[in-house]
């Protein structure tokens, strides 16, 4: 993860809020890669566990307990409209008492996250270079494969983004 969480400090960040598939480990997965582990560890100290939110639109029981067994103070966020509605960053920030500029979501998805961010009024960290498992999941990671580039394609013919 190219995210230091020290520069988030710096830049006013109290909260990290965190899409799962794609951001901490390939599609489909129940729990986050050891990589993304140890970099939730360093983030867990610097920031504090219980500024650390995990906000999926798959919000599946077995990632529940994941994050219950592994980082106790971490926010699981279940039971909202799923992203792009805003209720899920709303209530991180209810939970928080954080303002939307104090807050940042890390997501791979356009038309999912980066949309809800906007409607929150909260920062985002678009995840270009997401984890894939092609071999663990062919054809789901092939649609969101195809799913990203045609919101990126999407969001640059409307002007938003470089082409
Ligand atoms: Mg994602």
């Amino acid at each position: 993860m190219a995210i230091q969480p020290e520069e988030l400090v710096a830049r006013g960040i109290t909260v990290l809020v965190l899409d799962f598939d794609g951001v901490l480990a390939p599609h489909g997965a129940q729990a986050p890669t050891a990589e993304v582990v140890a970099w939730l560890r360093r983030c867990a100290v610097i920031l504090g566990e219980e500024k650390i939110f995990i906000l999926s639109n798959r919000p599946d029981p077995q990632r529940a307990d994941y994050f219950r067994r592994m980082f106790p103070s971490f926010h699981f966020i279940a039971g909202v409209r799923k992203k792009p509605y805003p209720d899920g960053l709303l209530r991180v920030m209810e939970l928080s008492g954080a303002t939307p500029e104090e807050v940042v979501l890390l997501d791979d998805r356009l038309l999912t996250g980066v949309l809800a961010t906007c409607l929150a009024g909260t920062g985002v960290i678009y995840i270009t270079d997401p984890y894939v498992s092609l071999a663990k999941q062919p054809i789901a990671e092939c649609f969101f494969m195809l799913l990203r580039y045609v919101e990126r394609r999407y969001i640059a013919l409307a002007g938003w983004l470089p082409g």
